[in-house]
């Protein structure tokens, strides 16, 4: 139940991790209170799925957890839709890239923007800029913070408050402490579970089983967590399955398209 009637709505626009799942995206969740709507990343086949759901106007901002292509490709698509799509909207959108994202980005849209427009390949659509990891950031009537998580770059978790409910977002993670405390107090946990079951990752860490994402959810005391970034060919019953071993609370798994009241 929401305060006062106030709604934090998840709706999953891509789930695949890093290899898209047959017709499935990669990262990205549209996070909407009744008057401002957030996504959270951009990750390959995304707009196109972001448009089953909303005008591609009606975004107040976007913010990448992490440099990865699978989170933050399509905002290339996005941004011919904002230049040459049937709606072009009067102001830029707000792209929050993590710390150290901006050079990457614009060296990337450098290597295929005409010749001489590469300053004005982002910028005339997008305020690009970085978000704060030490503060809050007011997305419209939504709260946003971020904090580092465990991955092979620098990657930053999201969590979305509005009307009482929160909403984490793990982006792509190890099992780490840091999360759980981040998450702690979360009305749901979004979080990845790259690895097939059993698997263990050798060396230096970056992704989680579903059991350490389970874990996490229960460690910050969470009722409900939502599972995504995972390969589909792992079985949904096969991750459950795992993810219930160490949870004991509500597990969902993500599929494109799926809504969510938190
Ligand atoms: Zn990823
Ligand atoms: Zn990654």
């Amino acid at each position: 139940m929401s305060v006062n009637g106030a709604l934090l709505r998840l709706t999953v626009l891509g789930s695949s991790p890093a290899v898209p799942n047959p017709g499935r995206a990669c990262s990205s969740y549209l996070v909407e209170s009744n008057a401002d709507r957030v996504v959270l990343d951009m990750g390959t086949g995304a707009f196109a799925n972001l448009r089953c759901h909303v005008s591609y106007t009606a975004v107040s901002a976007i913010a990448i957890s992490h440099m990865h292509a699978d989170h933050f490709i399509d905002v290339v698509p996005y941004r011919y839709a904002l230049k040459y799509g049937d709606e072009r909207p009067k102001t830029r959108l707000p792209l929050l890239l993590p710390p150290g994202g901006e050079p990457l980005l614009r060296a990337m849209v450098a290597a295929f923007a005409r010749e001489g427009s590469a300053g004005d390949f982002l910028d005339e659509s997008f305020a690009v800029g970085t978000y704060d990891t030490q503060h809050a950031r007011r997305v419209g009537d939504l709260e946003m913070r971020f904090a580092p998580t465990r991955h092979y770059i620098p990657a930053y978790a999201m969590r979305v408050s509005h009307g009482g409910r929160t909403l984490v977002f793990s982006a792509d993670t190890a099992p780490s402490e840091g999360l759980v405390e981040f998450a702690r107090g979360a009305d749901v946990l979004l979080c990845e579970a790259t690895l097939e079951p059993g698997f263990e990752e050798i060396g230096e860490r970056g992704h989680s089983t579903p059991a350490e994402a389970g874990a996490m959810a229960q460690q910050a005391g969470i009722e409900r967590l939502v599972i995504t970034h995972y390969s589909q060919h792992v079985g949904a019953e096969a991750i459950r399955a795992d993810a219930s071993r160490s949870f004991a609370g509500e597990i969902i798994l993500a599929h494109d398209h799926l809504k969510l009241d938190v």
